[in-house]
């Protein structure tokens, strides 16, 4: 292994403070680098392609929370509905009423985050502030039994400017505040924010975030 997996988790892991987790992303990834992760006592790992999770999940000790961080086609959550831990990435009703009703045939509930859309750069994924405002106020989340929103998540702008970089996760940050006063305000579980990757997870950790999602710095470069 050319890469010291276990003195980059260690290192950070020293700098995390109390109240923040670590999600260490494992796509592209081999087995190898991620028990060597586990070894150091890490549990909680993130992956973003549905085949390859399943892979690893059938071959990695099941004592691994897996997080699914990525895109999550519809007609794909029926495969990891089983075991899956927390799905990050929802910025659908559609999506989140699929999830509720293949996590009832498995007789779960699965913990998940609503995906923002915040930056700058294009892409169609993630909720702008104004939907995710609708979502949640037109109430049908309420009625899934099988689905726990635990909070949200999203990736800030890839850009080298650190102050863009905290006004959009200081815009999440206050926008977690309005969302959890308005709708979830008796909920104790409804209390993760997920921001901050290899580049910006220093800014993410002065701007309250509580799950950060770091792959790069952990695992070196990904092959694709
Ligand atoms: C790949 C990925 C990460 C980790 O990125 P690094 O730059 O390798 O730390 C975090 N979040 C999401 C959604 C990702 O897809």
């Amino acid at each position: 292994m050319d890469v010291d997996v276990k003195g980059n988790l260690r290192k950070i892991l020293n700098e995390l403070p109390d109240g923040v987790r670590l999600v260490a992303v494992s796509k592209y990834h081999p087995n190898e680098y991620i028990m060597a992760a586990w070894e150091e006592g890490q549990r909680v790992f993130g992956e973003s392609h549905v085949q390859e999770l399943s892979r690893k999940v059938a071959e990695l000790p099941n004592d691994i929370e897996w997080h699914f961080i990525g895109h999550l086609q519809t007609n794909k959550v029926k495969y990891i509905a089983g075991y899956i831990s927390m799905i990050e990435a929802v910025d659908s009703m559609k999506l989140l009423r699929e999830i509720d009703r293949q996590a009832a045939k498995h007789d779960r509930v699965i913990d998940v985050l609503l995906e923002l859309h915040i930056a700058e750069e294009e892409t169609k994924y993630g909720l702008t502030l104004d939907a995710c405002r609708s979502l949640l106020s037109e109430g049908e989340w309420k009625e899934l039994s099988h689905v726990h929103i635990c909070g949200l998540m999203m990736m800030a702008s890839y850009v080298e400017d650190k102050q863009q970089i905290r006004n959009e996760m200081m815009e999440a940050a206050n926008f977690f505040d309005e969302v959890k006063t308005t709708c979830f305000a008796d909920d104790p579980k409804f209390c993760e924010r997920s921001w901050g990757m290899s580049h910006d997870y220093p800014i993410a950790l002065e701007c309250r975030s509580t799950l950060i999602r770091v792959g790069t710095s952990i695992f070196g470069e990904r092959v694709y």
